[in-house]
Formats: structure tokens, C-alpha cells, sequence
């Protein structure tokens, strides 16, 4: 059978590690998916399984101990992975955008002390810029560092932290105007700090407090969480790269690859709606012959295959375009806006053509119902990938009268 979302010109060690993880997934991941989310448990055995296939290290280089893989091979394992549950990419994805920074931007103290224990899934990373007042206008952050000595002391408050209980390096980004000139644009203001804390809740460092977990509509199983700083000190070769002023860029590089996986996840999560769907539709009777025999099912069906295709041929392109060194903005922000865009309509067709079902906890669809709407917001909300993308068009296609 020719299966949706192939994806043509592999290596053997690609290919060899997709079926690793795809078999894990059907395994391990769905079997137990819907009632660890129903309970909103987060899911230890599963994490233990993905550090012992190496997940946790796939793209950070051999010499640190990881896999030294792709950002293609890193998209296509999150794609499986969030086929069988979107949370526990989730969990991967923030670890992977922390390393990833780490490995651009890093000092070398920074590298040989963090990405060793990163690969193996020892230490776990989170990152934080929103906050209670934004999200999409990172420029506006109030989050503050002043420098003390050979410290920063770092206040304010976080919010919306994937991971931000079950994490041990958080990779905070504040203003932090010494060095720089008064005034100066919110570009040049920021600092990444890294933090290193405690797993749980409460107060996980002195002058840091992770509240609780914020009770979500989906994206259960994973925390996410608040994060309070209040006279916190941090040395200063924790200063992501040892200079302050460049943690704008740092991240938005970070968000940059986050963003071709959200895409590889919205591509994963219309996948399973989709099985879902042609599944249910030859199964449910209706007028004598089974709904996938009327037009109108089938219909939606084809529209159904058509997008996850689609989606999936703009990830694997935006992640391609990354891998080969160029500047990957325009691919990843609409690779981002139309995988996600899909997966909410995949999901929502799915959802229809099990009637009442869909609507029934017994139901695989009415997690991915809840689950498909994060997607639309992470890594910036669809606006803000159009405000990218048109930027970009804007740059390339530039009037020439
Ligand atoms: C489950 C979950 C997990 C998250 N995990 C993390 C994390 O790990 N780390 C982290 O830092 N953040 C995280 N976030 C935060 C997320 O990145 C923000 O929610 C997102 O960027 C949107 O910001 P906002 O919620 O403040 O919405 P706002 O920025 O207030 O936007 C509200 C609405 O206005 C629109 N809008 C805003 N500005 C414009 C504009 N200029 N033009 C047109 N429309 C505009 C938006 O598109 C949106 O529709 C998470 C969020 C959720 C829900």
C-alpha cells in the first residue's frame, strides 16, 4: 500500500531510525496515549523508552554524545511521535530547542557542561519568553537582569513554560540593558540566561518559583507552568554565548527550528486523524452500506489525504532548506502556518465523520480534537507567521520602477 507522507531520498540510517521510532510509537505511545491523557499523567515510561533510543540527543553532535542527526531526521521522528501523541513531542521539543541554542550560540564551557548529560536525557531543557502581558511581541519583555559583581540578579515574572516542572535547564530570556547604551532598540536589550534548577514545584532554586501546572484544555501529560523569578542570582557564564545583548537573536534562531517542529507535529497529529477517519468511515453502516461509500465521505477523505501530503512536502522542505546551511524563515513560517491550519481541519473531518462518536471519550478523535488547537498558537500564532511571511515576500519580490 502506498502510505501517506513517504518521504523520497533517505539514507539507511534515516530510514532505519524512522521505523525504530514509528514501531515504538504503535507500541508503546498509542496503546496508552488517551487514558494517560485523561488523567493527565505525565508520561514517565514512555520518557525513559525515547532516552533509551537516544531521542533526547538525536541532533546534538556526536562529540557531545549525541546522534549528530539532521534537522530531517530530528522532524520526521517528531512527526511519528505526535502521530501517536502530540504532548510527548512536546516534551522533546523545548529540550531539543534549548540544546540546539546551546550548540549554535554556546560557550565552550557551556557545550562540554550541558550537551554530554542533554544527549542522554539527564538534564532537560525548557524556554521561556513569554510572559503574563505577551507572547507574540517578544520586543515588550519585562523580565529584568542587573548586573552585581561577577552576578545578574534576575526578576519577574514567566509564563506558558512547556516543561517548566519536569525540566533542570531553563533557558530564560530577559531584558538586561548593562553594556548597552540607554535607549537601546529591545534587539540589542536581551540576554539568554541559563538556569539551572531543581525538577518539581515550589521554590526549585532560591529566588525561583515554579507554581503549578496550568490546567489545560489538551496538551495534557505535559506540564506547563508559570515561572517566578525574584532575586535570582545567576553567575555570569551563564550568559548563553558569555555576552549580553544577543538573546533576541538566540532565540528566535532557536524558535526558528522549533517552528519546522511544529510543523512535523501538526503533520503527525492530521496523519492519525486520518487514519482515524478512513478507518471509521469503512467500519460505520449507514443507508444500507458503509459510510465510506458515500460520495460526500469520501470527498472528505480525499481533501483529508490531500492536506497531510501537503503539509508534510512543506516540512520536509523547510527542514531540508535549514540542513543545507540557508536561511530556512519563509519555508519554516509557512511550512508552520499551513501544517497547523491543516491539522485543526483534518482533525475536525475526522471528528465529523465519526457522528456522535467523535464527541464520546471512548474516542481517539476527541483528544486530537482537543489537542490540534495548541498547534495554532506555539511557536507564534498564525498572524505572526503571516507577518513573516509577508516580510519575507516583501524582501524577495522588492519593486524595481
Ligand atoms: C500550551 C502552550 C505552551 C506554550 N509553551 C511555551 C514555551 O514553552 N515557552 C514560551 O516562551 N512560550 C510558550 N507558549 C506561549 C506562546 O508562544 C504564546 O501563547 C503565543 O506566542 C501567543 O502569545 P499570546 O498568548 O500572548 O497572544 P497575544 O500575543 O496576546 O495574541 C493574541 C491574538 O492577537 C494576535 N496578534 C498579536 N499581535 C498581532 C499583530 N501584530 N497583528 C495581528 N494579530 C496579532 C495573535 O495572533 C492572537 O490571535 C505556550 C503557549 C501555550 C498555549
Amino acid at each position: 500500500m502506498t502510505r501517506l507522507a513517504q518521504t523520497h531520498g533517505l539514507t539507511d540510517v534515516q530510514q532505519e531510525i524512522l521505523a525504530t521510532v514509528r514501531d515504538f510509537v504503535d507500541k508503546e505511545i498509542i496503546p496508552v496515549a488517551t487514558e494517560l491523557e485523561h488523567r493527565d499523567e505525565y508520561p514517565t515510561q514512555i520518557v525513559e523508552g525515547l532516552k533509551e533510543l537516544g531521542l533526547f540527543g538525536l541532533m546534538i553532535p556526536e562529540e557531545y554524545g549525541g546522534l549528530g542527526e539532521s534537522l530531517l531526521t530530528y522532524a520526521l521522528c517528531v512527526e511519528e511521535i505526535a502521530r501517536g501523541w502530540m504532548s510527548v513531542s512536546g516534551i522533546i521539543n523545548t529540550h531539543f530547542i534549548v540544546a540546539y541554542m546551546l550548540k549554535q550560540h554556546g560557550t565552550q564551557e557551556q557545550k562540554d557542561t550541558f550537551l554530554p548529560r542533554m544527549a542522554l536525557g539527564e538534564v532537560r531543557g525548557a524556554f521561556s519568553m513569554s510572559e503574563p502581558g505577551l507572547g507574540s511581541d517578544v520586543s515588550a519583555i519585562t523580565s529584568k537582569a542587573v548586573k552585581d559583581g561577577e552576578e545578574y540578579v534576575l526578576n519577574g515574572q514567566k509564563m506558558w513554560l512547556t516543561n517548566g516542572g519536569s525540566s533542570t535547564l531553563v533557558a530564560v530570556l530577559v531584558r538586561s540593558d548593562e553594556g548597552h547604551p540607554a535607549g537601546a532598540p529591545p534587539h540589542k536589550s536581551m540576554t539568554t540566561f541559563l538556569v539551572e534548577k531543581e525538577p518539581g514545584f515550589g521554590e526549585v532554586r532560591p529566588g525561583l518559583t515554579i507554581p503549578g501546572k496550568i490546567d489545560k484544555m489538551g496538551y495534557k501529560g505535559v506540564d506547563t507552568t508559570e515561572l517566578i523569578m525574584d532575586g535570582l542570582r545567576i553567575p555570569a557564564n551563564r550568559v548563553l554565548g558569555g555576552t549580553t545583548g544577543r538573546g533576541f537573536y538566540q532565540m528566535m534562531d532557536g524558535v526558528e527550528v522549533g517552528r519546522v517542529n511544529v510543523a512535523a507535529r501538526g503533520c503527525g497529529v492530521a496523519q492519525r486523524a486520518f487514519e482515524l477517519g478512513v478507518s471509521y468511515a469503512q467500519q460505520r453502516h449507514t443507508f444500507g452500506k458503509p459510510i465510506a461509500q458515500h460520495q460526500a465521505i469520501q470527498f472528505k477523505l480525499a481533501e483529508m489525504a490531500t492536506k497531510v501530503e501537503a503539509a508534510h512536502a512543506m516540512m520536509v522542505n523547510a527542514a531540508r532548506k535549514k540542513d543545507s546551511g540557508e536561511r530556512n524563515d519563509l519555508e519554516a513560517g509557512m511550512a508552520k502556518y499551513l501544517a497547523s491550519e491543516y491539522c485543526k481541519e483534518v482533525v475536525e473531518d475526522a471528528f465529523r465523520i465519526h457522528g456522535g462518536y467523535g464527541f464520546s471519550k471512548e474516542y481517539e478523535i476527541e483528544r486530537l480534537y482537543r489537542e490540534a488547537p495548541m498547534l495554532l498558537i506555539g511557536e507564534g500564532t498564525a498572524e505572526i507567521q503571516k507577518m513573516i511571511i509577508g516580510r519575507r515576500l516583501l524582501e524577495e519580490y522588492r519593486f524595481q520602477g
